[in-house]
């Protein structure tokens, strides 16, 4: 009989998030696989988790913890914060113990995310978790695009240091919209920035600790005045509008930015 891979999630911040389930399966299980044992052991001590650790993170070869599990070891699997598997690692041993017809659990607790998009005041019924944006800022720009037709609620993680930067690019790509940073969640200096996209990407002093955004989705006037001034540009350009005035005339008269225009026509181009 194989073992148990259990996905357990931990504290994003206040400790007190910990659940009594995820204490209780830290102490039973065999070995509690981290993305890393020092950040664990520090949650494991505070909770007098005295379980042998061992480090997964995406370095470690999936396989090594498939071995435990198919010789009847059971697994937790956690990551610094929050679920493991959500912009974290996990999600291939899952497919690996999957693939193995290996029982996978979930513990469910803390996760960012959700966190975030629950005190945002932006609807919730429906959205889309984007993760990290991409490092180049080629293929940010490219996913940016490819988002701005969605509907649904935005939520994105961030790295600290480039929050401004990509306020601004979403500005640009997404126009004005509402928008909100949840900063440190569960811990002291937990904030909430509730804003419109474009007068926050012009204000913010950048934010210190770890935050999420979230942001409106492509609102119906939106989709409106896009289909209405794409089909201004194609008619300019079916008049034989050179691209670059065809952009600038159709700024002009829909009282957007070039950028604005751009964007869309790209996009447009992209999908054709
Ligand atoms: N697995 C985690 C979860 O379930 O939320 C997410 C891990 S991901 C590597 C780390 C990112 O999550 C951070 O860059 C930040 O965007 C977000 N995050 C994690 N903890 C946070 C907190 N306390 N407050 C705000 N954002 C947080």
């Amino acid at each position: 009989m194989s073992g148990i891979l259990y996905l357990v999630a931990t504290p994003i911040g206040n400790l007190e998030d910990i659940t009594f389930r995820a204490v209780r399966i830290l102490r039973e299980v065999d070995v509690i696989a981290a993305e890393d044992t020092r950040h664990t052991r520090k949650l494991l001590s505070h909770f007098e988790i005295h379980t042998p650790l061992i480090r997964y993170d995406e370095f470690v070869d999936a396989a090594k913890i498939i071995e435990l599990l198919l010789d009847g070891k059971n697994i937790a699997c956690v990551s610094d914060a929050g679920l493991p598997a959500i912009s974290d690692p996990g999600a291939n041993l899952v497919k690996a113990a999957v693939e193995k017809n290996i029982s996978v659990c979930p513990i469910p607790g803390a996760n960012a995310a959700l966190s975030a998009l629950i005190c945002s005041a932006l609807d919730t019924t429906k959205f889309t978790f984007a993760g990290f944006l991409p490092k180049s800022p080629k293929n940010r720009r490219e996913i940016l695009n490819e988002l701005s037709t969605h509907k649904e609620t935005l939520i994105f993680y961030e790295a600290p240091h480039r929050i401004k930067k990509i306020l601004e690019e979403m500005a640009n790509v997404f126009g004005n919209r509402k928008i909100c940073i949840a900063r440190e969640l569960t811990k002291i200096h937990e904030e909430f920035i509730r804003a419109d996209l474009i007068s926050l990407a012009g204000n913010l002093d950048e934010p210190r600790g770890e935050f999420v955004i979230v942001v409106e989705g492509c609102t119906e006037i939106e989709t409106f005045a896009q289909d209405n001034f794409l089909d201004a540009y194609k008619k300019l350009i079916e008049g034989g509008a050179d691209k670059k005035s065809a952009i600038r005339e159709v700024a002009q008269k829909f009282n957007l930015s070039r950028r604005e225009v751009y964007n869309a026509v790209l996009d447009f181009e992209n999908n054709l």
